[in-house]
């Protein structure tokens, strides 16, 4: 049985916007695009709505970021979370019990008060908290491992399910068709213009613009169209515990563990570590090494967790490029192939990106917020030095 929202109306020969991929990425963009009364819409998937890393992922969502750039189009982004479910008229389950950047070192202690700082110039707000602080907004942690916090309100986590599902029905209800089990094979030309789609059971189909929103397979998409920049597969992997009684209110990321985690309403934790190395294999299955890897920092930071039985264990890829930006926009030498790939925290920051790509669709316009993650910098070496993220990166050892 189809998902409520997958057509099962015939592909037509052409549409005004292709999209492919149907993650939360594709499906934003292609509601909101409806919702500017842009409608002859078709969003195609090899798989199924969500069935990429946007129903795999931690569901954490934030603003408080280091850099100018991440801190704007993430805090359109918080904002339109908000808002999410009375927009979409569904449940999206924005917990909004906040998100705690932990300091685990003296050094990073340090490191909350300048970025602190750094928001509140920004007009985020954030708590800096202090050793004392931050053990009593998290009483569950190794005090031994907690020297500091900034905690940002109105953050949290919200359920991937449902978000995606609210983005595929509503942009359904409002005219676009989203197909699944349909795999883009190539790409239309003319000159040098992308002008539609071929897909792996021969069909051809035209459209003004194609946007590559297909997750870790953006790179494939990528070489259909003869376009090349630093990007790259990269696997990651969470698990999900039995329910336990609630100990953990906020969200959290462990920058020194390279961790993130919150608990559901249910009493589940759900966490993720990410090894200091980019994972280019393709498994959607958990590994020995890494699950090792999360137990250990996990239990380390709470050891409420040791004992607890896990119920499931899985894996998903992203696209990144050297500074874990996103590539969002045009390409200028390929007119009509737009991009929304390289995301690595692409869960949060959907909202902004769906609202802005499809605003530059309708209206040619690239707002301020969306244009420092233009192709650009991957050409120049001119990279986005954000550095509140959850991952081992040097950006000097990359340019080297
Ligand atoms: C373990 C893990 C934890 C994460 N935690 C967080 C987090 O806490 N917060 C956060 O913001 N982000 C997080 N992320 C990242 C986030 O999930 C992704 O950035 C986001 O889901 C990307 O959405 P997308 O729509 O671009 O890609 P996807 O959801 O991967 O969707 C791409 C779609 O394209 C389809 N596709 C691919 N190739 C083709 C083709 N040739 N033809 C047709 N369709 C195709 C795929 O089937 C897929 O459904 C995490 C990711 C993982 C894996």
């Amino acid at each position: 049985m189809a998902l409520p929202g997958v057509s099962s109306q015939p592909i037509r020969s052409g549409y005004d916007t292709i999209i492919i991929g149907a993650g939360v990425q594709g499906l934003a963009i292609a509601y909101e695009l409806a919702k500017r009364g842009m409608t002859d819409v078709l969003v195609v998937d090899r798989s199924w709505p969500g069935g990429g890393a946007s129903g795999r992922n931690g569901e954490l969502i934030r603003s408080a970021f280091a850099s100018t750039e991440w801190c704007e189009l993430f805090e359109l982004s918080r904002q339109k979370w908000l808002g999410l479910s009375q927009e979409l008229g569904m449940n999206v389950l924005f917990n909004r019990t906040g998100y705690a950047v932990v300091a685990t070192t003296a050094e990073q202690a340090a490191q909350c008060r300048v970025d602190h700082d750094f928001q509140a110039g920004l007009g985020i707000r954030t708590e800096l908290l202090d050793e004392r602080e931050a053990r009593k907004v998290l009483p569950a942690a190794n005090p031994d491992l907690v020297r500091a916090a900034v905690l940002q309100e109105q953050a949290g986590f919200a359920h991937h399910d449902s978000v995606v599902a609210g983005y595929l029905e509503n942009a359904a209800r409002l005219g676009v068709q989203v197909v699944s089990g349909v795999t883009v094979t190539g790409l239309l030309r003319r000159g040098d213009d992308v002008t539609g789609i071929a897909t792996a059971c021969g069909r051809r189909v035209e459209a003004r613009t194609v946007v590559n929103a297909a997750g870790g397979q953006a790179l494939e998409i990528n070489a259909l169209a003869g376009l090349e920049f630093p990007l790259v597969a990269s696997r990651l992997e969470m698990i999900v515990t039995q329910p336990l009684k609630p100990f953990l209110t906020p969200g959290v990321a462990a920058l020194e563990l390279l961790g993130y985690c919150h608990q559901t309403a249910r009493g589940e934790f759900v966490g993720g570590t990410e090894l200091p190395r980019v994972d280019e294999s393709t498994s959607l299955n958990g590994t020995w090494t890494v699950l090792q890897d999360i137990a250990t920092k996990f239990v380390q930071l709470f050891p409420v967790l040791a004992g607890t039985r896990l119920l499931r264990h899985w894996a998903g890829t992203v696209s990144q490029t050297p500074d874990l930006a996103p590539v969002l926009g045009p390409v200028p030498e390929i007119p009509g192939y737009l991009l929304s790939v390289g995301w690595v925290y692409g869960f949060m920051g959907a909202p902004a990106a769906g609202e802005l790509l499809a605003e530059h669709i309708v209206a040619g316009t690239i707002d301020r917020r969306m244009a420092p993650f233009g192709i650009e910098r991957t050409r120049t070496g001119d990279w986005i030095r954000e550095g509140s993220l959850v991952v081992d990166m040097d950006l000097d050892e990359e340019a080297a």
